[in-house]
């Protein structure tokens, strides 16, 4: 069995409606993914045991060995399979997407190990059947195998392709440290109790779905919207500035990713990403920023070398 690459993009919500906290503790979702060029890189071989290597960003921090959501990928697709033997591997992420940063890399890694794994097994499931298996390890990977731009519903692992049109500018501004999705859905709640409600039911947003038809950025940047954001931004002051500075630096849409801190603002085009990165990362409003593009296409094999 030769060794498999897969190649996984990050994510940005471009809508994140989050409903009132149900009585599981969940709250539901109504969201907008979009796959960005940004990626991570995965490599299984097998092995005698399972085990995981990470390199590059955040290397130090990102567990190693079962705690690793890729590992339990792994595990989940023998599961599913009925593999009892040969099915450890070594697993091996080059990380380019920070960790705890909003733009679901752990999901990512998950997501390639299943394609990964899949290959390197002869397997042979669908993407619907990996879709299955990618659900049970959290709401972010089915949207990982996926890729493009798809509305997320229920935890987010619901997904329907959505009708976007063009390709957009981003540029990605990264903190120094993560937040914790967790403790960003808990503040949120507290947010609203502090204001006497629960909020509201997520519902999908039609002028967003317009503009994405149109593939006009100057149309998606007013339309962008984050629920989390207002909670993102107490437990991080400094994200208001970081947001506030993309805007003066004229971004069509400038907005917290996910459960942040990492701030996505949309560009007019590639030269004025090139320029917003430039200025962001000047006025010293963030660790770093890089110019990415969306939608890019979900977790796919990019190399399976000789052995
Ligand atoms: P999301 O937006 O999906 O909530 P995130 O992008 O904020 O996630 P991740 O980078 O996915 O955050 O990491 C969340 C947590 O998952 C980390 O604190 C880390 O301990 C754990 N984790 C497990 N496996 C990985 C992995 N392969 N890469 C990064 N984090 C991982």
């Amino acid at each position: 069995m030769t060794p498999v690459t897969v190649r996984v993009p990050a994510k940005v919500n471009l809508q994140l409606s989050v409903g009132p906290q149900r009585d599981d503790g969940y709250h539901d979702l109504v969201t907008v993914f979009h796959a960005v060029s940004l990626f991570d890189e995965v490599t299984v071989r097998p092995a005698d045991r399972t085990s995981v290597r990470v390199t590059g960003q955040d290397a130090a921090s990102v567990p190693a060995g079962r705690a690793n959501l890729a590992a339990r990928a792994a595990s989940a697709l023998a599961a599913r399979l009925h593999r009892r033997s040969k099915s450890a591997v070594h697993i091996e992420i080059r990380k380019r997407i920070p960790m705890a940063a909003g733009l679901a890399g752990g999901s990512a890694d998950a997501a390639a190990t299943l394609v990964a794994c899949n290959d390197l097994w002869g397997a042979g499931l669908s993407p619907a059947e990996l879709r299955e298996v990618a659900a049970g390890l959290g709401s972010d990977v089915p949207f990982a195998l996926l890729g493009g731009t798809a509305v997320g519903q229920g935890r987010g692992e619901r997904l329907t392709a959505a009708l976007a049109a063009g390709t957009y500018h981003w540029v990605l501004a990264f903190a120094a440290g993560g937040l914790s999705t967790p403790e960003v859905y808990a503040t949120c709640d507290r947010l609203r109790a502090a204001r006497g409600g629960n909020g509201t039911e997520a519902i999908l947003s039609t002028e967003l779905m317009a503009a994405l038809r149109s593939g006009d950025p100057a149309a998606v940047g007013p339309q962008l919207s984050n629920d989390l954001q207002p909670a993102a931004v107490s437990l991080r002051p400094g994200l208001r500035r970081a947001l506030d500075a993309g805007r003066e630096f004229g971004a069509l849409g400038a907005i917290v990713s996910g459960s942040g801190p990492t701030c996505a603002f949309l560009a007019a085009s590639a030269g004025h990403a090139r320029e917003l990165a430039v200025s962001l990362t000047g006025a010293g409003v963030c660790r770093g920023a890089v110019r990415v593009r969306g939608p890019a296409a979900g977790a796919a094999v990019v190399a399976a070398e000789p052995g």
